[in-house]
């Protein structure tokens, strides 16, 4: 097999699994994240993974904190800068 026909066949053994997928007989792995500022979506499936979804699609957060530093009781939300205290 060439080089072509290994990608052609990856693309179709993608394509099936994606299509699988969108009719629900799998269950969604997330495997192509798409993200910018305002959050995170899956490619395959739609579903929102971080934020407020890829281009902002959602008027709600779902919130990704992260760490204000090791020393900060803190952490703070990616995408809205929503601030919480750190769980214990
Ligand atoms: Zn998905
Ligand atoms: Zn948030």
């Amino acid at each position: 097999m060439n080089l072509k026909e290994q990608y052609e066949k990856a693309l179709r053994e993608l394509e099936a699994k994606v299509s699988l997928i969108r009719s629900g007989d799998m269950a969604c792995g997330h495997p192509i994240r798409q993200g910018d500022n305002y959050g995170e979506s899956c490619q395959v499936c739609g579903e929102r993974l971080a934020g407020y979804g890829y281009w902002g699609s959602h008027r709600d957060c779902l919130h990704q904190y992260a760490s204000m530093g090791d020393d900060s009781e803190y952490e703070f939300c990616m995408y809205c800068e929503d601030v919480r205290r750190k769980e214990p």
